[in-house]
């Protein structure tokens, strides 16, 4: 799959399934704008040998999206360099786990506005260049939480099967036109974001850390074993691919079987 001259914009690609979804689509030759939270120093390397190891153009914008304006900004600043977006691969996610009675009402507001109003924002500006260009891919990180439900995450199912919903509705609006929109719904994947539901497991249950990770595994996945962040950035490739040129609106999972149950 050669990606050479396409422009790829990946938000919360400082870390963990954005990493790797960018990583995977440097490799393929494409173009990439970095975007996230965290220590300045550490993006900057991280840049750096993306864009020297695969010899791509990559560049890094820290908008914040928990406001529209955060992601207005962010999508301006590709639109300049590397000067379109081709492929947006919206990723940048956050958890937060309380029973629905004691979630903060400012945290239900993040969860929303990062996990599901985002998405809408980067694709609303992303598209009109897509569909002008006749070839875009949208890839959404949802979320096997896109299908079905856990107990105490109220806010990040209700944003993922959000998530879920706008991805239909796009590929519906851009059917036929060259650009396709797909949501991909992983199970658990070991990334800082998971890290932290183990360590509250470990310190709930008084496990040590492998026994923790285990029994999370055991309590939803069959396999028993994590999806990676890899995995997931070359099915993004693939939905990249002129093979996956029909495929639009769906949710695709990736879950060790979680959702077979
Ligand atoms: P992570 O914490 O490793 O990465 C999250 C990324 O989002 C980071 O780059 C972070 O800086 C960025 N981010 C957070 N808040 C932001 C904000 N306000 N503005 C801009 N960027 C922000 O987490 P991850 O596990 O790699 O999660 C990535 C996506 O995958 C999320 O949407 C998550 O819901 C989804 N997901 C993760 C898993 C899993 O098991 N890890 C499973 C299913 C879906």
């Amino acid at each position: 799959m050669d990606l050479k001259g396409k422009a790829a914009l990946v938000t919360g690609s400082t870390s963990g399934i954005g990493l790797a979804v960018a990583r995977a689509l440097a490799a393929r030759g494409a173009d990439i704008v970095l975007n996230g939270l965290g220590d300045a120093g550490a993006i900057e390397d991280l840049r750096a040998t993306l864009a020297h190891e695969h010899g791509v153009r990559v560049s890094f914008h820290g908008a914040d999206l928990s406001a529209p304006d955060g992601a207005e900004a962010l999508v301006a600043h590709a639109q300049a360099d590397p000067g379109r977006i081709d492929i947006l691969v919206n990723n940048a996610g956050i958890q937060h786990v309380a029973p629905v009675e004691a979630f903060p009402a400012e945290r239900w507001d993040a969860v929303i506005a990062i996990n599901l109003s985002a998405v809408f924002h980067t694709t609303r500006l992303a598209l009109p260049g897509m569909k002008a260009r006749g070839w875009g891919r949208i890839v959404n990180i949802a979320s096997v939480h896109g299908l079905v439900a856990s107990a105490h995450k109220a806010a990040y199912v209700a944003a993922k099967h959000g998530v879920v919903g706008l991805t239909k509705v796009v590929g519906l609006e851009t059917a036929g036109s060259g650009v396709t929109c797909n949501a991909v719904c992983p199970g658990w994947v070991l990334t800082p974001l998971v890290q932290a539901q183990v360590d509250a497991l470990a310190q709930i249950r008084g496990l040590d850390g492998a026994t923790a990770r285990r029994q999370l595994l055991e309590e939803k996945q069959p396999s028993r074993q994590f999806v990676t962040p890899e995995q997931l950035g070359d099915l993004t490739v693939f939905l990249c691919s002129d093979a996956a040129a029909q495929m639009t609106g769906s949710a695709l999972v990736m879950d060790g079987g979680w959702t077979a149950q």
